[in-house]
């Protein structure tokens, strides 16, 4: 009777532990953890596994539990720029306050002139985007004359805003030439809260040591690849911090 009585209380535990995210299967689909409003209000909780969040893309941007750092996804390979400005590959264990991933299958591939700058590439970005409307991630590899990126420390309750960790503490670096890959989304206007809006990249060295969030860049020789998505899961922090935000 004892063992009749366990099975259907071990299966109800399976399942809700896996329902942390349950995305439909669309080829197109952006998978997102919290809103950029959450964060930027200092809600750093980590509350999804970079274990979890690998199932649903192998592409992305975020950052880590406590703000420990920006994260980008290359390849299907985590990894944490922590505030030294160093790379190291995120465990499976580790867990995201936000992150935003997606499987990256590109439309478009295109040659970036050379000396074209972050805001070159904003002022012409209906060159390369379809519609302000849409959502696209975009991976842009090469080689940078110039290269500025920024990475923040570790928190500790109680957070402050984002604002004022970036405004006192982030931690910015600069490579007179760099070579590796930028990954980042579009997001449009009326993303605003949800996401970024415009364009937003975190930056990793090809031999994967170093990177950051890109302030800046001035491109010597580079290619863009755009993929453009049409669906949007978006998983909601459960923590009493985001409800009473
Ligand atoms: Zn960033």
């Amino acid at each position: 009777m004892k063992k009749i009585s366990l099975f259907p209380l071990v299966l109800v535990v399976s399942l809700l532990s896996s329902c942390a995210l349950l995305p439909p299967e669309r080829p197109d689909l952006i998978v997102q953890n919290s809103t950029i409003s959450a964060l930027s209000a200092g809600i750093y909780e980590g509350y999804t596994t970079f274990g979890t969040l690998r199932k649903f893309g192998d592409f992305g941007i975020g950052t880590f539990d406590n703000l420990d750092g920006e994260m980008v996804a290359v390849d299907g390979i985590f990894y944490q720029i922590r505030d030294n400005g160093i790379a190291y590959q995120a465990g499976d264990s580790m867990k995201t306050p936000f992150a935003v991933v997606t499987f990256f299958s590109p439309e478009i591939k295109l040659n970036l002139q050379k000396g074209m700058t972050y805001d070159d590439l904003r002022g012409k970005q209906s060159r390369y985007l379809d519609s302000p409307n849409m959502f696209y991630a975009i991976k842009i590899h090469g080689t940078f004359s110039s290269l500025k990126v920024r990475s923040v420390p570790v928190q500790s309750p109680p957070f402050r805003r984002l604002d004022q960790v970036l405004g006192s503490e982030q931690r910015v670096y600069e490579f007179s030439t760099a070579r590796g890959v930028m990954v980042g989304f579009f997001c449009p206007q009326y993303a605003s809260g949800i996401n970024v809006p415009g364009l937003h990249f975190h930056f990793i060295t090809d031999d994967r040591n170093a990177g950051g969030h890109v302030l800046d860049f001035v491109v010597e020789e580079a290619v863009i690849e755009i993929d453009e998505k049409t669906d949007i899961f978006l998983s909601l922090p459960l923590s009493n911090a985001f409800r009473k935000s």
